[in-house]
């Protein structure tokens, strides 16, 4: 039996190995369901690109498994802005869906309510 983030890792689609999905949050293992479905419309798997790996900036949601990335540039920029719609419609406002220039970035960070 594999462990865990090993079993998932071998039902999604990631880039390489080095991709480090340890410890990652239940919300994104949603969020990455959502995106896979919204990109199955343009015949396109969601394959992540980035994890926990990396350099990124010091307060980073992907060092504690809130952040992900993933490979955009199978879609041109009409249809990366019509995922990052489909995607805030089918999630709440605690997720950020940001059209970067190479990929997408989408990490959970609930916001204060009201
Ligand atoms: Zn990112």
């Amino acid at each position: 039996m594999l462990s865990y983030p090993l079993f998932f890792k071998e039902m999604k689609r990631i880039k390489n190995n080095k991709i480090d999905l340890s410890g990652l949050s239940n919300q994104m293992i949603i969020a990455w369901d959502v995106l896979e479905t919204i990109l199955s419309a343009y015949g396109v798997d969601a394959i992540c690109t980035c994890g926990r790996e990396g350099e990124h900036s010091y307060t980073s949601l992907h060092y504690v498994g809130k952040a992900l990335d993933f490979r955009s540039y199978e879609l041109n920029k009409e249809e990366q802005e019509e995922v990052r719609i489909a995607f805030t419609i089918a999630l709440s406002i605690d997720f950020d869906f940001v059209v970067e220039e190479n990929h997408f970035h989408i990490e959970y960070q609930p916001k204060l309510k009201k």
